[in-house]
């Protein structure tokens, strides 16, 4: 047997690609079109790099801190992460290699299928109802449940009571809800997770309060599933966190006000978006998002895309089944979505 026949080859997730020109709009990554909050940036002045010689603070005991006064659950329901990828990653590795089936919407976001794949789960996606909508998801021998809600990357939110019956119908197993854009519009199953022991909530600060680049996500759920999580975690890498992450994390969850305010905006921009991609002709989901899953009947997802790209306007598209003529267009600023639509009319005439 040669050393490549004992590799664990995986087919890797594909992230949206990173271009960098002076004048180009990139909504192709869900990121937020505003800065952090200025606390963060005074934070940063702050940062004292000698301090850097240390490790961090393995628990990141602060950002829990935090986290747990802003969603007023106790320390102990709280799991931090690099990014809810990172969160995510462990997730998969310590509650769905069970060696039963995990279940997941067909269409969503299509990372659940590598760590399924890299972690060599056995999974079944189950399809989506013809309006988009994720179904109830069933099966008496599921070794886990995972769904993102909204879902991506068609923007739709499911209600509480959709999640509430997806847990109650398997007592048996974790079900992870990834509420990677709950803040765009949505009620977080959060509270859910003190009636119910096998339910995990999985976020991100990526998004909503405008810190992709400083990776911090975070679970909460029962005091048993996060203290499962962390001795995964602290057998892999005890210090995922570091210094900057958890000092900016912290000074961000202070800032409810501008936090309100850039989401806010973002709701605002993405309704008008609606209204103005209808009036060219776009189908689309009802987005509960930061982004919008649009189709047009007239022009295919590629020629699309190429055409914006064109104009280094960056989205992003799928090459999956079904959904190879939308695009997931980022809400950006109500400037750069202009600029957006007033091409679209040149080029839709
Ligand atoms: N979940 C979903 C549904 C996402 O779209 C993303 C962003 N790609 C993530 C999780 C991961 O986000 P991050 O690692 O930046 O927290």
């Amino acid at each position: 047997m040669s050393w490549e026949e004992k590799v664990r080859s995986v087919v890797p997730y594909v992230p949206g690609e990173q271009p960098k020109f002076p004048d180009m709009i990139k909504i192709n990554t869900n990121e937020c079109p505003y800065p952090p909050s200025p606390l963060a940036a005074q934070e940063l002045t702050l940062m004292n790099a000698s301090d850097f010689r240390l490790y961090p603070d393995a628990e990141a005991s602060e950002l829990v801190k935090s986290l747990a006064s802003y969603y007023r659950v106790p320390e102990d329901r709280i799991f931090v992460g690099v990014g809810s990828d990172d969160v995510l990653a462990q997730i998969f590795l310590t509650f769905f290699t069970n060696g039963n089936v995990l279940l997941f919407p067909e269409i969503t976001y299509s990372f659940y299928e590598v760590w399924a794949d890299l972690y060599r789960i056995p999974y079944e996606k189950v399809p989506l109802t013809d309006d988009w909508h994720i179904q109830m998801m069933s099966r008496p021998d599921a070794g886990g449940i995972i769904f993102a809600n909204p879902n991506a990357p068609t923007g739709i939110y499911e209600p509480l009571s959709f999640v509430e019956e997806m847990v109650k119908n398997h007592p048996d197993c974790v079900v992870v809800v990834d509420e990677a854009y709950i803040d765009f519009g949505s009620e977080s199953a959060i509270p859910l997770t003190e009636k119910y022991d096998n339910l995990l909530v999985v976020q991100t600060f990526s998004k909503s309060r405008a810190m992709a680049g400083m990776r911090i996500g975070f679970a909460i759920g029962n005091p048993k599933l996060i203290s499962y999580l962390k001795d995964v975690k602290y057998s892999i890498n005890s210090y995922t966190m570091n210094m900057p992450s958890i000092r900016i994390g912290v000074a961000t969850l202070r800032d409810e006000e501008y936090f309100k305010e850039i989401t806010q905006k973002i709701i605002a921009t993405r309704e008008e978006t609606k209204e103005k991609l209808k009036a060219l002709g776009f189908e689309m989901t009802d987005s509960a998002t930061n982004f919008l899953f649009i189709r047009h009947p007239r022009v295919s997802g590629k020629e699309l895309f190429e055409a914006l790209r064109s104009q280094n306007i960056f989205v992003r598209r799928f090459d999956i089944p079904g959904i190879e003529d939308y695009l997931r267009v980022t809400i950006g600023t109500p400037e750069q979505m202009d600029r957006v639509i007033s091409f679209l009319e040149v080029y839709l005439k």
